[in-house]
């Protein structure tokens, strides 16, 4: 099972769309039970979103 931790190390790329496809599928498990990762992977997506503009 993802840890917190992992997801954070790989949520860049999670974003990026770069994971492998059991690796996504592991990050979107993790985010249906942990509201604090959605929280953080919303955050980073703005943030992402912000830089490309
Ligand atoms: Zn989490």
């Amino acid at each position: 099972m993802l840890m917190c931790r992992d997801l954070a190390r790989i949520a860049s790329d999670y974003i990026d769309g770069e994971l492998g496809p059991m690796d996504t599928v592991s990050v979107k498990m993790h985010l249906m039970m942990c509201g604090h990762c959605r929280t953080f992977i919303g955050n980073l997506r703005s943030s992402v979103n912000l830089m490309k503009a």
